[in-house]
């Protein structure tokens, strides 16, 4: 008799978020078919046709759970989408642990892995007698900062970004508070509260699998490891890179514009400019963008929103407005036939891995920093928000794949600065060497999801624990 063995994925309702995880659940039951996975997508207000596009692109192997939307009517109207999402958890926890139960009534669960921003979740496990993991879509070093964060703010009284030197954690290249993530800007704010709460409970975990592979934060991952050896920290896996192959578009003709706009292109020519699923720009800071992307000469794919029209649900509403009118004067015009204004949302892993794509100035989301790397694209880091600085940190300080740009005083980073980064990533000297250590970290990445790559191994050694789990709940 074949026994399936069960693993339950717990979601949340922010689209990159929602996007590695599902591409996760992908691999695993690619890798190992007699594992079946149940995705269970706490939900608020109906998806966005973005999120529905990940959601049909699921073998048939993945099971789909939609929880009842929370109801949100008692928020403010203008409540921000990251506050509506913790609150989407929070309200949800009871449905997802009902679900829980369920499941594991009737089928072999051996496992709960859920994202890295529900670690309430991580109960669960230990109530039900499964093994708890924690999902986490972002970098190794991040997961380090959330393990110590106790630590240091034990060991630090001032506001991070107050310190003059910048902060230590083992194995990872020493950061400036003013780098550290949003919540850790403000020690007296709710959100910095939420984020020790929330790193405390991944110790309750069997384990955290980390989207990243050992060979890009080789350092970070084995500092971690000496601590997981000694007990005081979970076991930690890097299983990743988790990056959608297959294009995700909706699939009007004129999505598909630039795209034969690109094959006209010479190749490694084109500069893409994104900012992810939820980054957007002031109306001020798009102008100067659009100077310095004129004023380098170089050719350019820009995915562009109208200002401040921030979406973590990857949601951009009616687009109704046409954002090049944010644009400076006959910039359209001007650029025609140099570049390409793609407005809103684009197929981005379809650009990357077209050939024309020589940089890719990006806000560093982890997601688009992976599928740069996976392509080979030189990048220039314009972090917005989140954990993105520390994300360019990493890749400018560290990796050196990146290039940073330098936000002058007033918080705009000017046209003179942008032209110079993005010539000096596609036409100078040091952009060259960018490019062969892009090469040497992308042929890491695809030997890493090998069948013999660092990832593929963890991943399946834990797979093959799981389903000897099961095989004990039959006999
Ligand atoms: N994305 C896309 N088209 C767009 C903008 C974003 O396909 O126009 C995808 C991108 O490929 C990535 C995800 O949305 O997979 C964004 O995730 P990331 O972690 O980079 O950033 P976030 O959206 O969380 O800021």
């Amino acid at each position: 008799m074949e026994v399936k063995t069960h693993i339950a994925v717990v979601s949340v309702p922010v689209y990159s978020h929602l996007r590695s995880i599902l591409e996760f659940s992908k691999r695993l039951v690619h890798l190992h078919h007699d594992i079946h996975v149940t995705c269970i997508n706490p939900t608020f207000g109906s998806p966005c046709n973005n999120t529905k596009a990940l959601f049909d692109s699921l073998p048939l192997t993945i099971n789909q759970m939609f929880l009842p939307p929370v109801n949100l009517e008692d928020l403010p109207h203008d409540t921000h989408p990251a506050i509506q999402v913790q609150v989407t958890i929070s309200r949800s926890l009871p449905l997802i642990y009902d679900a829980l139960k369920a499941l594991h009534a009737t089928s072999s669960l051996v496992a709960v892995i859920s994202d890295g921003l529900i670690t309430q979740v991580l109960p669960f496990g230990k109530e039900l007698n499964v093994l708890s993991y924690s999902y986490f879509p972002s970098t190794a070093m991040l997961l380090s900062l959330c393990l110590y964060s106790a630590m240091l703010d034990k060991a630090i009284s001032c506001e991070y970004r107050d310190l003059v030197e910048p902060i230590e954690i083992p194995g990872c290249i020493p950061i400036h508070g003013t780098d550290l993530p949003d919540p850790l800007q403000n020690r007296s704010g709710a959100a910095y509260k939420q984020f020790l709460e929330g790193n405390e409970r991944f110790y309750l975990a069997d384990g955290i699998l980390v989207n990243n592979f050992l060979e890009m934060e080789e350092g970070i991952i084995r500092a971690l490891q000496e601590e997981q050896e000694k007990g005081t920290i979970p076991c930690v896996y890097a299983v990743g890179p988790f990056v959608q192959e297959e294009p995700c578009r909706e699939g009007s003709s004129n999505d598909i514009k630039y795209m034969r706009w690109l094959d006209k292109q010479q190749c490694n020519s084109v500069l893409y400019v994104s900012f992810g699923s939820g980054g957007t720009l002031s109306h001020e800071q798009i102008k100067e963008l659009a100077w310095g992307l004129e004023l380098s000469g170089q050719k350019f794919l820009w995915v562009l929103r109208p200002p401040n029209k921030f979406g973590i649900i990857a949601d951009i509403g009616a687009r109704n407005e046409d954002p090049s009118e944010f644009l400076p004067d006959g910039f359209v015009k001007r650029t025609e036939g140099h570049g390409l204004v793609v407005p809103y949302w684009a197929s981005q892993v379809e650009i990357l891995g077209h050939g024309a794509i020589g940089g890719f100035l990006s806000h560093c989301g982890w997601n688009s920093t992976l599928e740069g790397v996976v392509h080979g694209i030189p990048l220039i880091a314009w972090p917005l928000f989140a954990e993105q600085k520390m994300n360019a940190v990493l890749l400018s300080d560290d990796l050196k794949v990146a290039l940073r740009v330098r936000v002058s005083e007033n918080g705009i980073v000017e046209r003179e600065e942008i032209s110079r980064i993005i010539r000096k990533l596609m036409v100078g000297e040091e952009g060259k060497e960018i490019i062969q250590r892009m090469k040497v970290l992308k042929d890491a990445a695809v030997d890493a999801i090998k069948d013999e790559g660092s990832s593929t191994v963890t991943l399946t050694q834990l797979a093959l624990m799981w389903k000897s789990l099961s095989l004990e709940c039959t006999v």
